[in-house]
């Protein structure tokens, strides 16, 4: 395992496998601090792919001014030492300067799906994905690149842009790692407290609450916000930021629901700390849904 720093031995060592060695590669982008849900990734990039990237990355345009930029965790160190243990072949950690040299001025703007949810929440938050996301594909020119379901908004909007701007990468989706208790793993969970962690399974628990009664035959979006609202409300520690009810591949929001793919995600603060997590309902079995992993 290699860990490459300069977006120039990157390209050259990636370009040398395709053309050289005329294997795949396969990319797994992440922020690092990682977790089983990125390991999850990685190990279908393993299985996949003949050769395995794992960017660790933290990208400051995707944050707001008010977001946690500078406490994010990092820590390369132990980040390049679980992935000794996956056979992964190269790391690329780069500087922000790699990413964004000097005078760095064109960003990518999915339309749309970039508005709602996550995107009105955090504004120029996607700007800041699909643009880092457009540079790694650049750089890596992958055959598969890997995204988690816990992200799903971001799954969308990445298949978008490679759609459009016509990269040659097939975008994998995977599903959401989950703690027994029912909370989605993520690098912020490590900001919480014991008590807000206890208190942080109330988002799966209201997801799983929906999903019930949708089960037993609720079809309106807004009574299933409801039902979300209201097990949240449950939770003292749990400030719910937004639940939504969408189409899972339009993100226009549903009120009757039929017989398209559901999504229902939400955003919840405990303190400081801004969680998401999703469900999908209505999964089509053979693909149909872009959310369909
Ligand atoms: P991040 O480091 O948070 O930017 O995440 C990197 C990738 O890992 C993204 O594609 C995420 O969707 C994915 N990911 C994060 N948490 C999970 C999880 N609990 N299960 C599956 N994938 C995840």
């Amino acid at each position: 395992m290699e860990i490459i720093n300069r977006r120039q031995r990157m390209s050259s060592v990636a370009r040398k496998v395709r053309r050289d060695q005329d294997q795949t590669i396969g990319l797994v982008p992440t922020m690092g601090a990682l977790h089983e849900g990125h390991l999850s990734l990685v190990r279908e990039a393993r299985r996949m792919c003949d050769v395995v990237v794992v960017t660790v990355f933290v990208n400051p345009t995707q944050f707001g001014l008010d977001e946690d930029f500078a406490h994010y965790p990092r820590d390369l160190t132990k980040d390049a030492a679980r992935l000794t243990d996956y056979n992964v072949d190269y790391i690329f950690a780069p500087s922000i300067e790699e990413v964004y040299p000097k005078d760095f001025a064109t960003y990518v703007t999915v339309g749309g799906l970039s508005e709602q949810l996550e995107g009105a929440a955090r504004p120029g938050h996607f700007r800041g994905v699909a643009t880092v996301v457009a540079v790694l594909l650049n750089i890596v020119r992958p055959d598969f690149a890997f995204f988690g379901q816990k992200d799903a908004q971001q799954t969308l909007i990445v298949k978008r842009l490679v759609r459009d701007l016509a990269f040659e990468t097939e975008i994998v989706v995977l599903p959401t790692i989950r703690e027994e208790s029912g909370l989605a793993l993520s690098s912020r969970n490590a900001y919480l407290s014991e008590e807000e962690k206890r208190a942080a399974v109330i988002l799966s628990h209201a997801l799983t609450r929906a999903k019930e009664a949708y089960k037993a035959g609720e079809r309106s979006g807004s009574r299933l916000v409801e039902t979300v609202r209201a097990t949240v409300a449950g939770e003292p520690l749990a400030r719910l930021d937004y639940v939504s009810v969408t189409d899972a591949d339009t993100l226009e929001n549903l009120e009757k629901l039929d017989d398209r793919t559901v999504l229902i995600a939400l955003a919840v603060n405990f303190g400081k700390t801004r969680l998401i997590d999703n469900i999908v309902l209505n999964r089509k079995k053979n693909g149909g849904s872009a959310a369909a992993s």
